[in-house]
């Protein structure tokens, strides 16, 4: 049974106080983010830099690594951070149409929760409206015409020119903007969405849209990740 004291993602071991997290998990996001000198020489071909050149960019990546997770971890590595990192890191030909359809729906869960007044002038029955011509849109019962229109209509309404602004706003408006419009967000898109609302909503809350929707890919990457330990 899933209490308060057990590790959220792992579901498995308790959680190992600063971190909301078990040690295990823990160690396993650290094996995936901070990566040793092997990880470099493995992974980087580089033919421009001279072996000096190479050493130094290595070394300099070994510090941004560890610089990086200690920013994480220093008050407590936090349970929705390594969620966010877990769905944010499958493999890129993952994210398909059929990928963000699940990425939307949890978005409109997660607006539903949102008090509503972050929206205004826009009331609730326009905010759910949207929401209903995004999941259509991604569902294919929306065209893309009537995508277009209603995107115009709220960011007219809404007063959102630019979405440089992460806001709850903007992040209505992201759930009918096709891939093209996103560039590298398209990739960090779980980060991006916990920016637009960072503490509009509880941990727990977070966590409990995470497993209702990804549960199975949170733990693929428990199961991954443990395999890899053993070998
Ligand atoms: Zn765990």
């Amino acid at each position: 049974m899933f209490t308060d004291s057990m590790c959220p993602v792992c579901e498995r071991e308790p959680i190992s106080p600063p971190n909301k997290v078990c040690l295990s998990c823990y160690e396993r996001l650290k094996r995936g983010e901070v990566h040793e000198r092997a990880y470099y020489y493995e992974t980087w071909e580089s033919t421009r830099e001279t072996p000096e050149e190479r050493e130094k960019t290595i070394e300099a990546h070994i510090k941004l690594d560890a610089e990086e997770w200690n920013r994480h971890t220093g008050n407590g590595l936090s349970a929705v951070y390594v969620i966010i990192e877990i769905l944010d890191a499958v493999d890129e030909e993952c994210i398909t149409a059929a990928w963000h359809r699940r990425r939307i729906a949890f978005v409109y869960d997660l607006i539903d929760r949102l008090d509503k007044r972050l929206f205004l002038p826009a009331g609730k029955d326009r905010v759910r409206a949207f929401m209903d011509t995004a999941l259509g849109y991604w569902n294919k019962t929306v065209s893309d015409a009537e995508r277009k229109t209603a995107v115009a209509e709220m960011q007219n309404l809404l007063e959102k020119k630019s979405l440089s602004d992460w806001d709850a706003k903007a992040l209505l408006l992201w759930m009918a903007h096709t891939e093209d419009m996103f560039d590298w967000m398209w990739y960090q898109w779980f980060d991006c969405v916990h920016s637009c609302v960072p503490n509009e909503i509880d941990d727990s809350t977070w966590i409990a849209l995470f497993r209702k929707h990804f549960s199975e890919v949170i733990q693929a990457w428990v199961e991954k990740s443990q395999k890899e330990k053993k070998i």
